[in-house]
């Protein structure tokens, strides 16, 4: 244990200069990419050591997307589970209504900064087109997001969204016209001249150095908590809990933590119908390392290699691999993962609507279910910070009609 206590120091340097978390992360792809990668390393560290940059990126962070955001102390739940206290660091107030435009207006800032001339981006649901359409119309950068032809028609909502705020949307019919083939599509365009274009990667996932780019962009959750469980309650937190689908909602909350010993971070993966099932997407659970998408990480495979087809009932975790450092804490033991089923999402869901009159996206809701379930286990001096990664609008309609209200 005190082996591990005295890695968690160094947390804060990782990943190495390759871009390695132990033996996760790296840079997976063809040599020309390498170069390409390793320009935006440069340029990201410049950025890093410019104090113009960061003082811009810090005034829209508290201007634009409204941040610090609040922790909230959700006293009927807490008093309802009878058991440690729930804090909600809530994440869904941001403009846009998530955690994914913090990281999202870094790497426009970024490819301005580089003076790319056009950002690239794949998106699922919907919400990490909605989010980078959202930066580019900020910094005044075009923006093409590639998205299945299938999505699209389930998620009419942010297809607007991501047309009124001026992005050009490319309707992908091949292959399942699902996430999958948008990724390939949105790559294949990148290639076309990736000297001048900026493919912003959507989670802590892909090659060094987005992994840990986009971990330090998020990190701001962390480092608020930290400010505000001290001020607040003059204590840090006993637990840490997020969900996980690439995971940089959870990295984002975890880091400022890593080295505090005392305090317990669990990541929730979706379990779909089942862990027993093919229908769930709890990678760290059930996955081996293997390689996705130009890194090392724990992945959901089949005997060759091959990404194996995911389920969850939040569209936001729905994703075979997983980011390298969560791979490398898994192994380390640093952070558990955890997983909960569609069912236990759900009922979180309903719970905490009704409870605390606030509607969590269902990526949060896995987040919030195994919060509900541990603390009431606890005592009533623990104190539980829970992650509102989103909120819940997207996600209401599907919601009433499945629950048939
Ligand atoms: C995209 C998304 C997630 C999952 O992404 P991570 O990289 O794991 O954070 C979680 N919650 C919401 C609301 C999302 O939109």
């Amino acid at each position: 244990m005190n082996n591990k206590i005295n890695l968690a120091a160094s947390f804060a340097a990782m990943p190495d200069e390759q871009g390695f978390f132990g033996e996760y992360g790296g840079q997976f792809v063809p040599a020309e990419m390498q170069a390409i990668m390793n320009d935006i390393d440069a340029a990201y560290k410049e950025i890093c050591q410019s104090p113009e940059f960061q003082s811009e990126l810090a005034s829209l962070f508290s201007d634009y997307i409204g941040r610090p955001s609040p922790l909230f102390h959700a006293q009927r739940l807490s008093r309802q589970l009878g058991g440690a206290q729930i804090y909600l660091k809530r994440e869904d107030l941001n403009h846009t209504g998530a955690h994914k435009i913090n990281h999202c207006l870094g790497e426009a800032l970024l490819a301005k900064y580089m003076g790319k001339t056009k950002v690239i981006a794949e998106t699922g649901a919907g919400q990490h087109g909605v989010a980078m359409a959202t930066a580019c119309a900020l910094v005044g950068l075009p923006c093409e997001i590639h998205m299945g032809q299938v999505d699209i028609e389930k998620e009419q909502p942010n297809v607007v969204k991501m047309k009124i705020l001026g992005c050009k949307l490319v309707a992908v019919t091949q292959g399942t016209a699902t996430l999958k083939d948008a990724v390939d599509s949105a790559f294949e365009s990148y290639l076309q001249d990736p000297q001048n274009y900026f493919y912003a990667i959507g989670s802590v996932v892909g090659p060094h150095p987005f992994p840990k780019m986009v971990r330090d962009f998020q990190a701001v959750i962390g480092k608020e908590v930290k400010q505000q469980c001290l001020a607040k309650l003059g204590q840090l937190p006993d637990y840490l809990v997020a969900c996980v689908g690439g995971g940089c909602n959870a990295i984002g909350l975890f880091t400022d933590f890593l080295a505090d010993a005392s305090v317990q971070c669990i990541g929730v993966e979706p379990a779909g119908k089942g862990l027993d099932t093919d229908q769930h997407s709890a990678t760290l659970t059930k996955g081996q390392p293997g390689i996705l998408h130009g890194m090392k990480c724990y992945l959901l495979q089949d005997e060759q290699g091959q990404p194996l087809p995911v389920h969850s009932i939040a569209s936001g975790l729905d994703y075979p691999g997983v980011g390298p450092q969560h791979s490398y804490l898994k192994d380390l033991g640093r952070v558990q993962y955890q997983s909960v089923t569609d069912q236990q999402c759900l009922d979180a869901f309903m719970t905490l609507s009704r409870v605390e009159g606030i509607i969590p996206a269902l990526e949060s809701s896995h987040a919030l279910a195994w919060a509900m379930a541990e603390a009431a286990k606890l005592s009533p001096e623990q104190i539980m910070v829970v992650n509102v990664s989103g909120r819940g609008d997207k996600d209401a309609d599907y919601v009433a009609n499945y629950l048939q209200l």
